[in-house]
């Protein structure tokens, strides 16, 4: 699973050797000793500098987004407490969708996300629970990528819109890998993460199986020409530590297995960039139902959000450290303490950020309470919605319940 594709040196020497006039300077300490929890930084550092020098060798707008690559968290600021902990507070990424560095950094968003979230998760479905889904589709050329993608999102919008798609919400990730027994062939997938009521797991249980028939409806496909899902449920004991990691799981990559490793010939290059331009324009990212509810439908990740830390009230800064990347020996190195003058007003101005997002953070919509019966802003038509009212209603649920068997007997549901 390990991503580990290190640099390719063969590949384009003049991008690799970009920082040649930092040559040898004195060691400088590296980020991952001074902070070995921000090991990673390092990791997807290194995995971003292989893409970069692979956009490097593509097309126009490749090679743009190669030079802006180049800038991607090349220098970080961090404010450090007294005993050394770490907690990044500027950064600058480029943002482009494959960079594996600004995709780790919107996977640990989406999880700060979930925890920001969960008081208000807990108010609107307490007893909700989750699980990791996986779709898939028989690998295709990578000529017909955007096609594909377009197809499965056609069909999980059709998935979803059925009377009996079983989930309260979902967020759902595209991930694209590349088949490494024939070339030219990637395997496009979707991650998702679905939010279901309790009465799922006890009465309305889908198995694997179950679910690729659902899926196979939606493509308009026989089931046997799929693989079987993969589904993991999120163990409700876990609280929201175990929902947010398995939210982090679903946005890990959105590429992998592209073998860069030194021993490899580089074949891959050709799919990679194709690849890359058949995404242009295809939906990295979903919501839906209550989850979309939550996040207000907001899919993109802010550059702000991407510098996410997980919550450490007792951190107090000391000092303000600056490390920068190292093309060369593809490592963070701590490049400068900052002076008292800066420090002071790096301090201030996270004191003024800390205002604001107090300020901003804006109220989420009423949840439906049971004494209200099915008044609310919300639409209770969807499905999500109304399961959700069964659970905290249980006389409606029975007569929803009811009504709907009997709809299903008029109707032989085949929507
Ligand atoms: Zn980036």
């Amino acid at each position: 699973m390990a991503s580990s594709f290190s640099i390719v040196p063969t590949i384009a020497p003049g991008v690799n050797g970009a920082s040649s006039k930092s040559k040898k300077k004195a060691d400088l300490p590296r980020l991952s000793e001074l902070s070995p929890d921000d090991k990673p930084w390092d990791t997807h550092g290194q995995n971003s500098q292989s893409l970069m020098c692979v956009f490097s060798e593509g097309d126009d707008w490749q090679q743009r987004k190669s030079e802006r690559m180049e800038w991607c968290g090349r220098r970080l600021t961090f404010a450090v407490s007294q005993e050394g902990r770490h907690k990044l507070k500027s950064a600058q990424f480029c943002r482009i969708r494959l960079c594996p560095r600004c995709v780790w950094r919107r996977s640990l968003a989406w999880k700060a996300r979930w925890y920001q979230a969960w008081p208000e998760i807990q108010k609107i479905a307490p007893k909700a629970r989750y699980f990791h889904l996986v779709l898939t589709v028989p690998n295709v050329p990578v000529t017909e990528l955007r096609d594909t993608i377009l197809k499965m999102s056609n069909a999980w919008k059709r998935m979803v819109s059925r009377k009996t798609w079983p989930a309260l919400g979902f967020v759902r990730a595209t991930e694209v890998t590349i088949e490494k027994d024939r070339e030219g062939y990637v395997h496009p997938h979707f991650h998702c993460l679905v939010m279901v009521s309790t009465s799922y797991f006890s009465k309305r249980y889908m198995t694997a199986e179950d679910w690729r028939a659902y899926w196979a409806k939606g493509l308009g496909v026989e089931p046997e020409t799929l693989t079987k899902p993969y589904i993991r449920a999120v163990d409700p004991k876990g609280g929201v530590d175990a929902v947010a990691a398995a939210v982090k799981e679903v946005f890990k990559y959105a590429v992998k297995g592209i073998g860069m490793n030194p021993d490899d010939d580089g074949s891959w290059v050709p799919t990679l960039l194709e690849m890359d331009r058949q995404l242009k324009g295809t939906q990295a990212t979903s919501l839906g139902g209550l989850i979309r509810e939550v996040f207000r439908g907001n899919e993109d990740i802010s550059e702000e959000e991407m510098m996410a830390h997980k919550d450490d009230p007792d951190f107090e800064a000391e000092q303000y450290w600056e490390y920068v990347w190292n093309f060369v020996d593809r490592w963070y190195e701590r490049s400068r303490i900052l002076g008292a003058e800066e420090t002071a007003a790096l301090k201030a101005k996270d004191e003024e950020r800390d205002q604001k997002k107090a300020a901003h953070a804006a109220p989420l919509p009423e949840p439906i309470r049971a004494d209200e019966g099915t008044r609310t802003d919300w639409d209770l038509n969807r499905t999500g919605l109304r399961l959700m009212a069964e659970d905290l209603v249980p006389e409606r649920a029975k007569k929803t319940r009811k009504r709907r068997a009997e709809r299903r007997s008029e109707l032989d549901d085949s929507s």
